[in-house]
């Protein structure tokens, strides 16, 4: 029986729920693995993550479809995305298809807790791993934690995606030939401060710039940025090795050009190119894209010309788009979305 909670009042915060899917790393291999109903860790103070941050996770989300399917988007392309930053912070990768067979475990045993279609709430999907032993010459741990926990959360945004506004911060986000590019926890911890900053003074989110020379466009502390132009017709996507593969930036592009018959163009983007664009927008799994209205950068503003008051049309396409290939409503391409089956 599904949970008692009124699923459209949630927000974007952790609740327990019954299950949590655990497998520990000792002596060079991964144990079987298990559902588990205990939710805290014990592990000792000295523990690698704790005192080195080895770390790195996940996310995604399984929903209900119109169907009644539960359904989760290419998990896929996160075990191979967590993989990769195993592989860089040298932690033992879990590997793809236990992943992928774990995700569907610990959603099918959480079946009651996923929320109803039509409701905007999802059951987000947290896979994570962290070095567990203690570690204090600077070195990798040897044992490791990979779980998943799962928590529903609320539609991001309530009563529809206003426009947001960025700024550009005096911080960067990530070295160059850094860990931009793998999810790890350290590449948020270095971040709070400046999103702190950046609330404080009123704005959305900051739009880091490429470190070496600040002229190119990154992304954001957690979304990757598109744009568009030739009225319409042109997507186009900043490449650099310390963007963060964002699956939902990898799946607009996909659809623009495959599905809605656009350029793409996934390339070094110049800040000085960024005022001839006429729709800019953020993309990651939890609010699938967020449009952008304005950028602030130190006293000058750009101005979108998509404006503040809701979604440009072509965002809005590609976004209609996106979620209705999530919730079975468009054919997708093959695969994309993975039926759980309780
Ligand atoms: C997770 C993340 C994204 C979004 O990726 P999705 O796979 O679309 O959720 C973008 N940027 C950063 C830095 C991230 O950590």
């Amino acid at each position: 029986m599904a949970k008692d909670i009124d699923w459209g009042s949630l927000d974007f915060s952790y609740r327990p729920t019954d299950y949590s899917y655990v497998s520990m790393y000792k002596d060079g291999k991964w144990d079987a693995g298990k559902l588990t109903a205990e939710h805290t860790v014990t592990m000792s103070e000295c523990a690698g993550v704790l005192q080195y941050s080895q770390s790195c996770f996940e996310g995604l989300k399984a929903y209900t479809e119109e169907n009644g399917k539960i359904v989760c988007f290419r998990p896929d392309l996160n075990a191979k995305r967590m993989a990769d930053s195993c592989r860089r912070l040298e932690m033992p990768v879990f590997p793809e298809d236990r992943f992928l067979k774990a995700v569907d475990e610990v959603v099918a045993a959480n079946k009651d807790w996923v929320p109803p279609y039509g409701s905007g709430a999802t059951l987000y999907i947290r896979p994570f791993m962290f070095g567990y032993n203690s570690v204090i010459g600077v070195k990798p741990a040897d044992e490791y934690m990979f779980r998943i926990l799962v928590t529903p959360v609320g539609p991001y945004f309530k009563g529809g995606a206003k426009p947001v506004v960025v700024r550009i911060p005096d911080f960067d986000r990530a070295a160059p030939h850094g860990t931009g590019g793998i999810k790890a926890g350290l590449n948020y911890a270095m971040s709070l401060h400046p999103i702190m900053e950046a609330h404080r003074e009123g704005f959305n989110e900051n739009m880091y710039l490429d470190p070496a020379t600040r002229t190119k466009v990154e992304e954001t502390g957690g979304a990757n940025i598109i744009f568009i132009k030739d009225g319409g017709k042109t997507l186009v996507t900043p490449k650099s090795d310390s963007i963060l593969p964002s699956i939902t930036r990898r799946s607009i592009c996909y659809i623009a050009e495959n599905m809605l018959g656009m350029k793409v163009e996934h390339r070094p983007v110049m800040y000085s190119e960024v005022p001839e664009f006429e729709e800019m927008g953020l993309c990651g799994t939890a609010a699938v894209i967020s449009p952008v209205g304005k950028i602030f950068d130190h006293g000058k503003e750009i101005d979108i010309p998509s404006g503040m008051e809701k979604m440009g049309p072509t965002l809005q396409k590609l976004y209609d788009t996106l979620t209705g290939i999530q919730m079975g409503r468009i054919a997708g391409p093959e695969g994309w979305v993975h039926e759980i089956k309780c």
